[in-house]
């Protein structure tokens, strides 16, 4: 395998594509690798739209640019940053520390793995000699299930790079999602909300074992330059999928309709 994999040309793998691999290889295989597009609702065009731009304004901020331009675009620019800086002022305080501590939004981290390059890109990145924060802002109306999101590829692959590329051990690095949009259902108030994911050496042992997994067998599919498998139609992914008229999985459910749209959740936020 090992002189065979040299025949390949060196992919990178995201979060995004390392969840589409897990959950169906052939839909990785139209999106990456044949890179055909899908379609995404309005309501999902507006959501991805508002998300870059949030994340724009806080890479901004964390420049020292102005952002009151941006910020009077949309009222709820302001009430988020305001909810945000209200729950946790360490993600406003001044770019240059006197403590040393090293921090950057957009943050990009690539590690070698296996004939490919695992890339990550860090939302805010905190990092001192003790400690690396993760910081992600989601912009869902409302946050995801924390079980779900430590199984989470985003989760788990971003631990991993951050301590393989750095000398902090696993139980030093931790990961927060703050979720902007979110409002208590009572009041309507927003109401950002965070959850944390500690890690430690038994979770990076699995990350490590699950990514040769995946990535070896990817390569097995690349150089057996075949149609990468589709998922258990059982599992009902193909109801709400896209290709599943390529995939002649169209008729495979009674409720099937062909002007489906992927699911917000497996949306990823765009980087302007
Ligand atoms: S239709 Fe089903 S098998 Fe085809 S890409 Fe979508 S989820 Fe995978």
């Amino acid at each position: 395998m090992t002189d065979e994999r040299l025949s390949l040309s060196l992919m990178s793998l995201s979060q995004g594509q390392l969840t589409l691999l897990s959950t169906c290889p052939r839909k990785f295989q139209h999106t990456y690798l044949d890179q055909l597009g899908a379609l995404t609702k309005p309501e999902q065009q507006e959501r991805l739209l508002w998300g870059s731009r949030f994340h724009l304004l806080m890479q901004q901020r964390e420049l020292g640019l102005p952002i009151d331009r941006l910020a009077d675009q949309d009222p709820q620019f302001q009430e988020s940053l305001t909810g945000l800086v209200t729950a946790e002022p360490t993600v406003f305080e001044p770019a240059i520390q006197s403590d040393g501590a090293f921090r950057q939004s957009e943050h990009r981290r690539t590690v070698e793995f296996r004939g490919y390059l695992l890339t990550v890109i860090f939302d805010l990145l905190i990092l001192t000699a003790a400690a690396g924060r993760i910081f992600d802002w989601k912009t869902h109306p409302q946050p995801r299930d924390r079980g779900a999101l430590a199984k989470d590829w985003q989760t788990r692959l971003y631990l991993y790079v951050l301590t393989e590329t750095t000398d902090l051990a696993p139980e030093q690095v931790s990961m927060t999602y703050w979720f902007v949009r979110r409002r208590d259902s009572q009041t309507g108030k927003l109401v950002p909300q965070s959850l944390r994911f500690d890690y430690n050496q038994a979770l990076h042992d699995q990350s490590r074992q699950d990514l040769i997994g995946l990535t070896d067998q990817l390569t097995a599919w690349r150089l057996g330059r075949v149609p990468l498998p589709q998922v258990e139609a059982s599992k009902g992914l193909c109801l709400t999928c896209p290709f599943a008229v390529r995939c002649q999985r169209a008729d495979d459910g009674p409720d099937f309709n062909p002007s489906v749209f992927p699911d917000l959740a497996d949306v990823q936020e765009v980087i302007l």
